[in-house]
């Protein structure tokens, strides 16, 4: 977290942030359909809420994910297709992604955008993966798999020097 406060103290023409926000039989919790996580980030709990420190003043718009019982949206593309709109509107080029988790939610989200035809930067340093071996889900297979696609994979050092 302190290296997204980092990240979100640079300048930016926009920042905005996605928050799973999961009805409590949500189908990817243990016991339900996909039975993949344990229950998180259930909608109106403390357990929705972004972590303490998190300089959420930083952020200029959030969009919360996954709030229908049967839709996973690991990807804030995927269930807010308006984005891309919004991204072009704003003549936004580049993209840059972080937080958790890196070959999931941020995956997801950085494939769509760059084959929406953005320039995206995924941020190392500043997010975290985890394998989930029973959704094929893997770190590395993952960033293969966005490199392949033209996914930049960066440091927050490296920021300064983009354009
Ligand atoms: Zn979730």
């Amino acid at each position: 977290m302190p290296n997204i406060n980092r990240l979100l103290a640079l300048e930016w023409a926009g920042i905005d942030a996605s928050v799973d926000w999961h009805p409590p039989d949500h189908c990817s919790f243990l016991g339900q359909k996909d039975n993949l996580y344990p229950p998180h980030c259930v909608m109106g709990t403390p357990g929705a809420e972004f972590v303490p420190g998190l300089d959420t003043h930083r952020f200029h718009a959030i969009f919360r994910k996954g709030y229908q019982r049967d839709i996973e949206a690991y990807a804030v593309t995927h269930q807010h297709m308006g984005i891309f709109a919004r991204y072009r509107e704003s003549h936004v080029t580049t993209i840059a992604v972080c937080g958790i988790a890196t070959n999931i939610c941020c995956f997801f989200a950085a494939r769509d955008l760059r084959q929406a035809g953005f320039r995206v930067l995924m941020i190392e340093d500043a997010s975290a993966g985890i394998d989930v071996p029973a959704a094929g889900l893997f770190q590395a297979k993952a960033k293969e798999d966005g490199l392949a696609l033209g996914i930049e994979y960066v440091t927050i050092a490296q920021m300064s020097f983009v354009p």
